[in-house]
C-alpha cells in the first residue's frame, strides 16, 4: 500500500533522504528507528506530502503522490498520523476534538460523529473522559485521544512518529498496548520509535536508518540479535 522508489529530498542543500526505497504491504507493521537527524520524520511525512520529495516516486494505494496532485485529500484521509507532540484543539473537549474533522471534513451528522468518537474512545480505553478538555488529561490520555482521533478517519494506514517520546515512562505501556492491539487488528502501521521491545513485538521489519539512508532492513529477530553494520550496533547499544 506503500512504495517508496529511489526517493531523493533536499533542504536546501542539505540532502535529506537519499535513494530511499521502500514497500509496505497490507496488514504490515513496519519500526523505523535510527539516530537523531537521520530522516526518520521526513520519511514519514512525506507518505502524506506534508514534505515534498524532488526525486523518486512515492506511492499511495498505487497512485502515485505529489504535491499538487488532484486527490491528494483523499490520499491524506485514508493516512492516519499520531506525533509525539498530540496536537489536540486545547479549547475544545475530547469528544468535539473526534468529532470536528468527521462534521466539516467528512460531512458525517453531528450524532453519527458523536456516537463514532464513543466508539474509538472505548477502543483506546478513556470512553469516560469524553467530556473532559486536553489539559485535564494525562499526557498518555491525550496521546489515546491522538490516536482515537485519527482513528476516527477510517484510515487504511497509520503513521507514528514517535509517539511515546514525549510521555513520562509510565504512560508509555498505555499508549503502547493501544498501537499493540491496533497491529492485532491488522491495521497497517508505520512505525518511528525507539521503544524496541514494541519492535520485537509487532514490527514485522524493522528499518534502520542513519544519515538519509537505509541502512538495514531486517526482520526484528535479525535486526536486534545480529545487526549486519557496526552503525546499527552502535545505534542499539544505546537504545537497548
Ligand atoms: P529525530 O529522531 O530527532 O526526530 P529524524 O530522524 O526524525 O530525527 P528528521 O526530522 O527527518 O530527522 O530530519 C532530518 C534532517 O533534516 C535533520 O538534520 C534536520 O535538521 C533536517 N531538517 C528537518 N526539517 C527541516 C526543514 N524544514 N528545513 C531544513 N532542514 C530540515
Ligand atoms: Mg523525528
Amino acid at each position: 500500500v506503500i512504495r517508496f522508489e529511489d526517493v531523493n529530498k533536499w533542504f536546501g542543500t542539505f540532502h535529506v533522504l537519499q535513494n530511499i526505497s521502500l514497500s509496505v504491504k497490507s496488514g504490515e507493521k513496519i519500526v523505523i528507528c535510527g539516530p537523531s537527524g537521520s530522516g526518520k520524520s521526513t520519511v514519514i511525512r512525506c507518505v502524506n506530502q506534508l514534505e515534498t520529495h524532488q526525486m523518486g516516486r512515492i506511492l499511495v494505494n498505487g497512485r502515485e503522490v505529489h504535491e499538487d496532485m488532484k486527490g491528494l485529500e483523499q490520499v491524506r484521509a485514508e493516512i492516519g498520523m499520531v506525533f509525539q507532540s498530540f496536537n489536540l484543539y486545547p479549547h475544545l473537549s475530547v469528544v468535539e476534538n473526534l468529532t470536528l474533522a468527521q462534521i466539516w471534513v467528512h460531512k458525517r451528522p453531528r450524532k453519527e460523529a458523536e456516537e463514532r468518537a464513543h466508539h474509538f474512545l472505548k477502543r483506546v480505553h478513556i470512553e469516560e473522559q469524553a467530556r473532559k478538555f486536553p489539559g485535564q488529561l494525562s499526557g498518555g490520555q491525550q496521546q489515546r485521544v491522538a490516536i482515537a482521533r485519527a482513528l476516527c478517519a477510517n484510515p487504511q494506514i497509520m503513521l507514528f512518529d514517535e509517539p511515546t517520546s514525549a510521555l513520562d515512562p509510565e504512560m508509555i505501556k498505555e499508549v503502547l498496548d493501544v498501537m499493540v492491539e491496533l497491529a492485532e487488528d491488522g491495521m497497517t502501521m508505520v512505525c518511528v520509535t525507539h521503544e524496541m521491545a514494541f519492535a520485537r513485538k509487532v514490527a514485522n521489519r524493522v528499518i534502520f536508518m542513519d544519515q538519509g539512508q537505509i541502512v538495514e532492513e531486517a526482520s526484528p529477530e535479525e535486526f536486534f540479535n545480529a545487526p549486519k553494520t557496526d552503525r546499527a550496533r552502535l545505534f542499539l547499544s544505546q537504545v537497548l
